[in-house]
């Protein structure tokens, strides 16, 4: 029987059904196709980075708050550092005008607050190229120095080898903090002169130079030929949890505290989030060289998620997860509902497992997993997630697990 090579669909279930020299296509399948193109046509068109899209400070908050929860502290600081670092790139080359430094932004906090999902969104939101490196990569063997250049590779093939567009876009550099100097804590001598090694070199990816960049990467192509990078106008945004650091902003506060001698101060001292108080003095006595510091002008925190932000997070969000699984069932004419209470029960296992919004995905997995696998091919065009349903699905896995995962 004849039926479409693409969804299946025998000539009795499509409208039309047009012949190829192999195979047939249904109607529905050339109507999706198109969308399909009009779609990477449009997203083509999007990404030639020609025109930044600049938005009021205002603006870009509410940008961000449609895709991050909470965090209401780096929203802000951040919307004012991006839209001051993109005025500078409108502002006419004139030697006796004031020049606008760059701000490079350093964000902390424990994994998983959304200290990626807040760079990434920004870059979605300026149209710009952007890229994701892990400071750590640098430290291994054979990536000191030079090989720092390789870190704007990727930012090159995400701007499709557009060098004027890759100029202006945003680099995330994660987990800084690994490349922090371990003095007192960890005498291992070289780690340490690995950490500054590396630092000197981001150093002067950060402080705006020319750079040769690989265009494959690293050193395994030695023939290739190197293309020129202006980093001067790139923004880069550092991440990093520095897991201790409340100690050293607790001990500066402490002698602030006693320097002032006033109690009131102490009093007012949110003790459960230090973190709020960071400053660049903290990113120093953690081990970042002053250089570094000077680069990275912007220092902000992110905050610990509660219940509330967690719960928040699986359903507000633009892509929430809830919304993305009501959508994928809604494809196949199912109607998802997840109970109030299943919610909650998701929300306390990743509390209790400390699994963080990252484990929220994980677990949901987990409980749709059957479903989405079965349901497609049912008659049932209803399912309701019950704490009990869910409870059940999760009791297959050791939820240890994920937390590695
Ligand atoms: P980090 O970079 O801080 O380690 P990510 O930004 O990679 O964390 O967060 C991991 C995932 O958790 C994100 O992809 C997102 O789905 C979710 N998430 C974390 N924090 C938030 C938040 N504040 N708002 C919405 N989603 C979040």
């Amino acid at each position: 029987m004849d039926k479409c090579s693409f969804c299946g669909r025998t000539k009795k279930e499509a409208n039309m059904l047009i012949a190829g020299l192999e195979g047939h296509i249904c109607d529905h399948c050339i109507e999706q196709a198109y969308n399909i193109m009009n779609e990477e046509l449009g997203l083509k068109k999007s990404t030639s980075f020609d025109s930044i899209n600049l938005l009021k400070p205002t603006e870009i908050k509410s940008f961000l708050d449609q895709y991050v929860i909470g965090q209401d502290m780096a929203k802000k600081i951040i919307s004012v550092a991006v839209y001051n670092h993109y005025k500078r790139l409108i502002q006419k080359p004139d030697p006796d005008d004031v020049e606008i430094e760059k701000s490079n932004i350093i964000l902390v906090g424990e994994t998983g607050t959304g200290k990626t999902l807040l760079a990434k969104t920004i870059a979605k939101m300026l149209h710009v190229p952007f890229t994701i490196v892990d400071a750590t990569v640098l430290t291994e063997a054979g990536y000191v120095g030079e090989d720092i250049e390789s870190l704007l590779t990727r930012l090159l093939q995400n701007a499709e080898y557009d060098v004027k567009a890759a100029e202006k876009g945003i680099v995330f550099i994660d987990e800084l903090d690994k490349i922090a100097r371990k003095e007192g804590d960890n005498p291992s001598i070289t780690r340490d002169v690995s950490g500054e090694g590396v630092q000197q070199g981001l150093l002067k990816l950060l402080e705006g130079s020319v750079v040769n960049v690989p265009p494959q990467g690293g050193r395994k192509h030695p023939e290739q030929k190197m293309i020129p990078v202006d980093t001067k106008n790139i923004l880069f945004i550092c991440g990093g949890a520095f897991v201790g650091i409340e100690k050293k902003i607790a001990q500066r506060l402490n002698t602030q505290i006693i320097g002032f001698g006033a109690s009131k101060v102490r009093e007012k001292v949110d003790k459960n989030n230090l973190l709020k108080y960071i400053s660049p003095q903290d990113l120093r006595a953690y081990g970042l060289i002053p250089e570094i510091i000077g680069r990275l002008p912007v220092v902000t925190h992110l905050d610990p998620l509660d219940k509330k932000a967690l719960k928040a997070i699986l359903t507000e969000p633009k892509n929430a997860l809830v919304k993305q699984y009501t959508k994928l069932f809604d494809m196949d004419n199912i109607k998802l509902k997840f109970d109030k209470g299943a919610l909650d029960f998701i929300v306390d296992k990743a509390i209790e497992y400390k699994l963080g919004a990252r484990g929220l995905r994980s677990i949901c997995e987990t409980i749709m997993l059957d479903a989405m696998f079965e349901m497609p091919s049912t008659a049932k065009n209803e399912l309701v997630i019950t704490v009990d349903y869910a409870s059940h699905k999760l009791e297959r896995i050791d939820l240890k697990v994920l937390k590695a995962s």
